[in-house]
């Protein structure tokens, strides 16, 4: 094993989330819909018809080109890919061959050791999807939904060397995809496929050997588990002094093993030509100005500047930017709190993300606002209510919308720092408790908790703990 290098690039396919197709006006995102209930002439292939691009769907992909720093050409044309398939009725699939959307490109991800790892992108172009077939009681259905669905696929360089690396650019790419809101990403959905090719070479050698490309897996774990499996394979084959045949080989996810669909097409096979129903698209720029004009802060600037300007540790700063509404929330609390930053870190990490995993929503959804949150923690700062009460009254502001402070009013769950109160209540615990009272006294100190306890349990979790504790400390001398 160690003296072979793998190969592998990722050929990806990504369902933007346009309300409509991308040549004709049926709804785009219909996989709860019935088969064949969001179809038209134009979308089920029939003849005469013509197709209208869908503005937005090239809008989308300027974005995404943009995320992949990949150059927008000024001109692109659309071209067509001819093949025969039950889920593809006219015989030919819409795409962009040589003058695509966009121009080379990368993406960094960062390695578990602090490296980057640059990936080349070889191809970004937009395309129409095929439909879906599933074989049923011996008969062969095809649903057309799916037909005319805006895709772009994505190529990368031959970049990645394991199965690891593979499965953190799919991590990285679905964490840019939403944060950039130009597709849901979901892959057990199909709005975000993975085809992977994969080839060995020993060690040191530049050379691409002949890949195989492997086809329908359906989620990152799928694809680190194949690709496992295909460089044992290869790896199998040229120790048995074998040759690498060019197959596309099929993942079957239930019995996890590789299966040989057939020897692959080449290019030539497709007879590429320009789509001539389609004008080519004039990129300006004023247009494309107009598109980028709210193009986001991406994951690891962001993440970098959380280290550098908020002073963030960087577990904290990987964490809160691993979606973009919940590094957003940490930047309006921020600027809502005039305190400690990693104070605001620190609630967001143990307290709102964990009620957000609870509820099964984005930081974006809260009923509680970054300005609550700012409000609850400024409480905590002026002593005005203790830590436990503000863990509750996070889940009741998010529950009901009004402002913590009428909260605390209303039930009042402020701290109760009045002495003659606490000290009424400290004097009846001790009353209470003369066998733990006798056992502190002869030097079993660690009971403080359980005064300190009953004092919190009488006054409902209210009173100033530290003026209670040291209550305690001078009665129990
Ligand atoms: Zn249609």
């Amino acid at each position: 094993m160690s003296e072979y290098e793998a190969v592998i690039g990722l050929e990806t396919h990504i369902q933007l989330n346009t309300q409509t197709k991308i040549f004709c006006s049926c709804k785009a995102d219909s996989w709860v819909d019935g088969p064949n209930t969001n179809i038209c002439p134009v979308c089920s292939g029939m003849p005469g018809v013509l197709p209208v691009l869908n503005k937005r769907a090239v809008e989308k992909g300027v974005v995404l080109a943009r995320a992949m720093n990949s150059d927008i050409r000024p001109v692109s044309y659309f071209d067509r890919k001819n093949y025969f398939y039950p889920d593809l009725p006219k015989g030919y699939q819409i795409t962009q061959y040589d003058q695509s959307l966009a121009k080379g490109g990368y993406m960094d991800i960062p390695q578990a050791d602090g490296s980057i790892r640059r990936v080349t992108i070889w191809k970004l172009h937009l395309e129409e999807d095929a439909g879906k077939t599933k074989n049923e009681l011996g008969r062969r259905l095809i649903d057309f939904n799916r037909c005319g669905v805006p895709l772009v696929e994505m190529v990368t360089g031959p970049d990645l060397h394991t199965a690891d690396e593979a499965a953190n650019y799919l991590t990285r790419l679905r964490q840019l995809l939403r944060w950039i809101g130009v597709s849901e990403a979901d892959m057990e959905k199909g709005h975000l496929r993975c085809d992977a090719n994969v080839s060995l070479r020993l060690k040191g050698e530049t050379i691409l050997n002949n890949k195989t490309e492997i086809k329908n897996v359906n989620s990152i774990e799928a694809v680190r588990a194949a690709i496992e499996k295909e460089i044992l394979r290869q790896t199998h084959e040229y120790e048995a002094g074998r040759r690498i045949e060019a197959w596309t080989l099929e993942w079957d996810e239930d019995t996890q093993t590789l299966k040989k669909m057939r020897s692959k097409e080449t290019e030539a096979d497709y007879r590429y030509f320009r789509e001539p129903d389609l004008l080519p698209v004039f990129m300006d720029e004023a247009w494309k100005a107009a598109i980028l004009a709210d193009f986001p802060e991406l994951p690891l600037a962001r993440k970098a500047r959380f280290i550098t300007e908020f002073g963030l540790p960087e577990y904290d700063a990987e964490l809160l930017t691993s979606e973009r509404s919940l590094s957003e929330y940490f930047i309006s609390t921020t600027l809502a709190y005039s305190g400690d930053v990693k104070r605001v870190s620190n609630w967001l990490i143990n307290d709102v993300l964990r009620m957000l995993k609870e509820n099964d929503k984005t930081a974006g959804e809260l009923v509680l606002t970054p300005q609550h949150l700012a409000e609850i923690i400024k409480l905590v700062d002026a002593n005005t209510i203790n830590t436990n009460t503000a863990k509750s009254l996070l889940e009741k502001v998010n529950q009901t919308g009004k402002s913590p402070a009428e909260i605390v009013q209303a039930e009042g769950l402020a701290k109760v720092s009045d002495d003659s109160l606490i000290r009424q209540v400290v004097e009846q615990v001790i009353a209470e408790s003369p066998k733990e009272v006798a056992a502190y006294k002869s030097g079993k100190v660690g009971l403080m908790g359980f005064f300190v306890g009953q004092v919190m349990k009488k006054m409902q979790g209210k009173a100033d703990a530290q003026m209670a504790r040291a209550m305690l400390e001078t009665m129990l001398m």
